[in-house]
């Protein structure tokens, strides 16, 4: 039996809260709709706005309150407990006992800093990430004020009347008052995965959510369609209740992430290993005490820890995913992100995401006769405008019955603006908008035929049989059965065609003429309808609930055709062709008809004209190796069922590729979770593929996934660049204490441990987050896919940071340190180890770093475009990033407290307008060298075409 859980605090007059009778889910499922209606405060017609907007004022929003896993405090705390961090608090330790107190507390000082710093990284990007899940709101039917509107789910209150249907996921416990064949999916609570049927009566069934007239928040509806009226929203629901005792939000990493942290963990233990070797140098080689011998190997450890890698990058893919979200692509989780750089096929829908999903009837076809729509768009109380002037539709029975079961036969809603301004709002179908609108046109009133034929029983459309049936209740025991679908699954339900106005059998030239009619049409990009009907005696299926497929589609009569446009987005063409620049091929998947899915292709210039067209049936009867062999071609796939769609995506797996797939109906959620990257439409699709999806389209345009795609590149050579940067300035780091072990101590440390903890916790980060905000650089799409065993750490980085950049920076630096020598008499006077001339030494050979690392930010913004061209001050992170460091560099020359920290003191005018010039060649040498790999890349292109 249910507990108390979901006890109904809400009753009496509309918005009224009273908790003087608490209503356990048990009493609300065996009460009589009346009585429920009335302790709830509500009635059929749904609550009002009024009294909805009050009751939500004070049960609250309808959501579930995620519970932090880790408390802010230990995440916090958890930036300082990093290897580095806790090598820095022993050496902090070690300085103090060594009696060097200001060397300790500076240690600590910068490690602290750089804590706060990591933390504000990861508190920034958990910031992002959790305002785009805000930006996914489910949205549900509601009934408010008699009328059907629809609202955002956690908008929804007890008392709320709301529909549902399949695909949705149930926003609020509540009892059912209508419903048609609905199953639901309750695995959520029971982990039971067949769904379980639900009606209107009262049955229970053993275990604890088994009330049959009861669905349950968080469940989905897998098929059928009902209306039930909110008993308990939010935390009070029973997911809520679960929720509250159990619930913590996953948190996973990335493929990404975990080569980062190996990356880090790698070079740590290489750091550690150099540290090691250089404190047993330093004692037994140079003589030096062991605090100072540990000291100093410190510098070389910070040198090579890439400290602060982990997070900079996290922040740099939440930035990326905020940056994919404006352009319409929300992703659930960061590690998509870099899969998206990977993608090599899309299979994606063709309606609606390649097209408008505007659907406009252009043509009706009757046996022996043929109308034209002109106009699009919703024209109120307009009338169907036909090519014969002065037609009548009383007088064609044909026309008559086609607009007929188009206007029953069709679920499209259309929600009245509130105020005068607006448009009126179709929810539903694009497909039946498309015949809402023309039976608009013709002047029909649906509320009317509604009352005089009203529907009892209702067979819902699902993307394996491709129709849908409704039975209407006519006068005189009699029902009107309606079918319309596609044409090859409406033929094959019928036997009998309506022939201006007369039944006859269906022929084969019947067949024959409806087929040409059909192919004329799809070979022109247009999609039929079909549409056909039967009566029948109430006394054939007494109680209408029992009809099912078998007994209600079966002995029709052919009515006619419907032919509605959908045309191609604008924006799809260019789209298509960056597709085929960035060799990611596009595999069309589509439940609509061979002719009309190859003909929109060619339009749009996915495939050519010659491209095979594989329909369902054919997959079925395709061998997994055959259908892997037909995947690497250009191909389309028509008239498939979602189940296809997993198959084909699983074949391009197969075949090494990494496959990114739409989908919007329940039945696509298999394929969504199979594809490395699943795609929801977040207008069209149902909250199930979502729930699958890794991706959610917010505008449900195609060319909205090659933009994430871009974005996706973008944020991986970014992460690169990044990479790049804080590698190449170990080199000139380590060079100086190399000179001073290799020479005996004969040249003293030409930089400082602190000056080391300056550049790598210091001066290089903001210029290194401003890397991770580059733009993408021009030509990224004209580049093949990365492999998907392509290593972050590539050659070409390790030969640039360790070898090109790296060498000269510490070429540069050590030239520095042993210019302000020579200013003072070096090589006559021995090279200073204490003392005003070596404090300047070690600030020209920090600053001549820093420089380097200037112009370092500047060319690791792009591998191969100039930049030049993409503007020097495009990035303004990165301007600012320098401005920073520069900054930063001149208060530990010129600051007193500083100088006593970091060993440094002012620096000359020429000294000045040496480090100025410092960054000038090394930008010019590394443009030159971009322009001959341009060159190189360019001619083997043409040469490979
Ligand atoms: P895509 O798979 O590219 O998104 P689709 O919308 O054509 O395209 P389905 O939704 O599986 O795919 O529809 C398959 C076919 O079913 C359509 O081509 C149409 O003939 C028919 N159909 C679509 N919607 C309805 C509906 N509401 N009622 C009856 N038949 C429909």
């Amino acid at each position: 039996m249910m507990g108390v859980l979901s006890i109904i605090k809400i009753m009496g007059k509309a918005g009224d809260i009273m908790a003087n009778q608490p209503l356990t889910t048990d009493n609300a499922a065996q009460m009589a709709l009346n009585d429920l209606d009335q302790q709830l405060g509500t009635t059929a017609d749904g609550l009002t706005q009024e009294a909805a907007a009050k009751r939500l004022e004070t049960v609250g929003p309808n959501t579930i309150q995620h519970s932090q896993k880790q408390s802010q405090l230990l995440r916090f705390l958890k930036n300082f407990t990093s290897l580095m961090a806790l090598l820095l608090w022993v050496s902090g330790f070690v300085a103090m006992f060594a009696g060097m107190p200001e060397l300790g507390i500076a240690i600590w000082a910068v490690n602290i800093i750089n804590g706060c710093f990591s933390f504000w990284q990861e508190h920034a990007a958990q910031k992002a990430t959790d305002s785009l899940r805000k930006m996914l709101p489910t949205y549900v039917n509601v009934i408010r004020d008699g009328k059907v509107t629809q609202i955002d789910a956690d908008d929804l209150v007890p008392g709320d009347v709301f529909q549902i249907q399949a695909g949705n996921s149930i926003p609020a416990d509540a009892r059912i008052t209508e419903a048609a064949s609905l199953q639901v999916d309750e695995s959520a609570l029971t982990g039971e995965s067949l769904p379980v049927f639900k009606q209107v009566a009262y049955e229970h069934d053993d275990g604890k959510f088994a009330l049959k007239n009861i669905v349950f928040a968080g469940t989905i509806v897998t098929s059928g369609t009902a209306t039930a009226t909110a008993l308990a929203t939010g935390m009070q629901t029973e997911f809520g209740q679960i929720a509250k005792l159990t619930q913590s939000q996953k948190q996973t990493t990335s493929p990404l992430q975990r080569e980062l942290n190996r990356l880090t963990q790698q070079l740590s233990l290489i750091a550690i290993g150099i540290g090691v070797a250089f404190f047993i140098l330093a004692i037994f080689f140079v003589h030096y005490p062991v605090a100072k011998s540990f000291i100093f190997a410190l510098g070389m450890v910070v040198a090579f820890i890439p400290e602060g890698l982990l997070p900079t990058v996290t922040l740099s893919l939440a930035q990326g995913t905020t940056r994919m979200a404006k352009k319409h692509a929300l992703l659930k989780d960061l590690n998509s992100v870099e899969t998206l750089g990977e993608t090599t096929v899309i299979c994606s829908d063709k309606t609606g995401t390649l097209t408008q999903n505007q659907m406009t009837v252009n043509h009706i076809w009757l046996p022996g006769q043929e109308y034209t729509v002109s106009g699009t768009g919703y024209v109120n109380n307009g009338h169907i405008q036909l090519n014969q002037k002065d037609f009548d539709i009383s007088q064609d029975a044909n026309l008559a019955r086609l607009l007929d079961i188009a206007l029953l036969n069709n679920d499209t809603k259309l929600e009245t603006p509130k105020d005068n301004q607006a448009t009126t709002k179709i929810l539903g179908t694009p497909t039946e908008a498309g015949l809402n609108i023309l039976t608009d046109k013709a002047g029909l009133d649906k509320v009317k035929a509604l009352q005089a034929t009203p529907r009892i029983a209702e067979l819902p459309f699902d993307s394996d049989r491709k129709r849908m049936t409704t039975v209407q209740q006519l006068p005189e025991q009699q029902r009107m059965l309606y079918t319309k679908g596609a044409l090859d699954g409406v033929i094959q339900i019928c036997d009998q065609i309506l022939d201006r106005g007369t039944v006859r059998p269906l022929t084969a030239t019947d067949k024959a003429a409806i087929d040409a009619a059909n192919k004329k049409y799809a070979a022109d990009g247009l999609r039929s309808l079909a549409f056909a009907y039967r009566t029948e005696a109430d006394s054939v299926t007494p109680d209408p609930a029992t009809y099912s497929i078998k007994t209600a589609e079966q002995h029709m009569t052919f009515v006619g055709l419907a032919a509605m446009s959908d045309p191609p987005r604008p924006e799809i063409y260019a789209a298509v062709e960056q597709c085929h620049r960035a060799n990611i091929r596009i595999i069309m998947v589509t439940g609509d008809s061979a002719l009309t899915a190859k003909s929109i292709a060619v339009k749009i210039g996915l495939t050519s004209a010659d491209a095979k067209v594989i329909t369902g049936d054919q997959i079925d009867s395709m061998s997994d190796a055959e259908l892997q062999q037909a995947v690497k071609g250009e191909v389309i796939f028509a008239r498939v069922a979602p189940e296809h769609k997993f198959r084909i995506v699983s074949m391009c797996q197969a075949n090494g590729d990494v496959v990114a797939s739409t989908g919007d109906g329940v039945n696509d959620a298999p394929a969504l979770k199979k594809a490395d990257i699943g795609i929801a439409m977040g207008v069209t699709g149902t909250d199930v593929a979502k729930d699958a999806a890794d991706m959610i389209l917010t505008d449900d345009n195609f060319a909205s996934i090659v933009a994430a795609i871009e974005e996706g590149r973008t944020v991986y050579s970014n992460i690169q660049k990044f990479l790049l940067y804080i590698l190449n300035s170990n080199v000139p780091e380590a060079i100086p204490s190399v000179l001073f072990l290799f020479t005996r101590g004969l040249v003293p440390l030409p930089l400082t441990v602190m000056q080391i903890l300056m550049v790598d916790l210091g001066t290089d980060m903001l210029p290194a987050l401003g890397l991770g905000a580059e733009k993408s650089e021009p030509g990224i799409m004209d580049q093949p896919p990365r492999p998907r065993n392509a290593h972050l750490l590539s050659r070409s980085i390790i030969w640039k940071a360790f070898g090109l950049y790296g060498l000269t920076a510490s070429l540069i630096s050590s030239l520095a340190y042993f210019f302000v020598n020579m200013t003072y008499g070096w090589p006559a006077n021995a090279l200073a180890a204490s003392g005003p001339v070596y404090r300047e030494a070690t600030t020209m050979t920090l600053a001549a770093i820093v420089f380097c690392q200037i112009a370092a930010a500047i060319n690791c913004r792009t591998q191969l475009s100039s930049v030049f061209k993409i503007g020097i001050f495009s990035n303004r992170h990165i301007i600012w990033g320098i401005v920073f460091e520069v900054f930063l560099l001149t208060c530990l020359m010129y600051i007193p407290l500083l100088q006593g920290l970091f060993n440094t003191a002012p620096i000359g005018g020429v000294e000045w307008v040496i480090l100025l010039c410092i960054p000038v060649p090394l930008i010019l040498l590394e443009e030159t060298r971009k322009y001959f790999v341009r060159r190189h890349v360019l001619k083997s292109a043409t040469k490979g075409a």
